[in-house]
């Protein structure tokens, strides 16, 4: 979801609605323009993540994002489909639930797989990030088309030579 939301940051109240639809936010209240100012500010604290120079720097700013959004894990059956853990309060605006789900679920994420399982995409003039969740951690492309762009253009360099 901060994938989504960092590479095509929704402009709108529905396009957020569209965004957390699509990944099952189940929400407890309504989405307002405030969400919206709310979830632009987590992408760009996310992006800050994205961006770290270091595993250092890096821990440092998804703590700072889980101590700005998540609680202590919680039990919940709230929606009737089974229990799960949450990382947050209850009752909480849209915005700041969906902060919590980035900073946690990158927390989860960095410390189950790797501090270099993120980036942005190798090919020069596309700054789209990538998650990297492949076996070998060596993802350094956002999608299979910009790999295949760039694996073309290294091509044509070497005969070019
Ligand atoms: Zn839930
Ligand atoms: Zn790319």
């Amino acid at each position: 979801m901060a994938l989504d939301l960092a590479n095509r940051p929704p402009t709108s109240t529905d396009e957020l609605r569209q965004v957390c639809d699509d990944h099952g936010l189940v929400r407890e209240l309504p989405i307002t323009d405030d969400d919206l100012g709310k979830v632009e500010r987590a992408v760009g604290e996310w992006l800050a993540v994205v961006d770290a120079a270091d595993s250092d720097e890096r821990g440092r700013r998804v703590n700072a994002m889980t101590e700005a959004y998540c609680s202590f894990p919680t039990l919940t059956d709230h929606a009737g489909t089974g229990w799960h853990l949450h990382y947050r309060p209850d009752k909480i605006t849209v915005g700041h639930q969906v902060g919590a789900m980035m900073a946690a679920g990158t927390a989860l994420h960095l410390a189950g797989r790797g501090m270099n399982r993120l980036g942005r995409c190798a090919v020069d003039d596309c700054d789209r990030v990538y998650v990297d969740l492949t076996r070998n951690g060596r993802q350094r492309y956002c999608s299979p088309a910009c790999a295949n762009r760039d694996a073309v253009r290294r091509h044509r360099a070497r005969a070019a030579r």
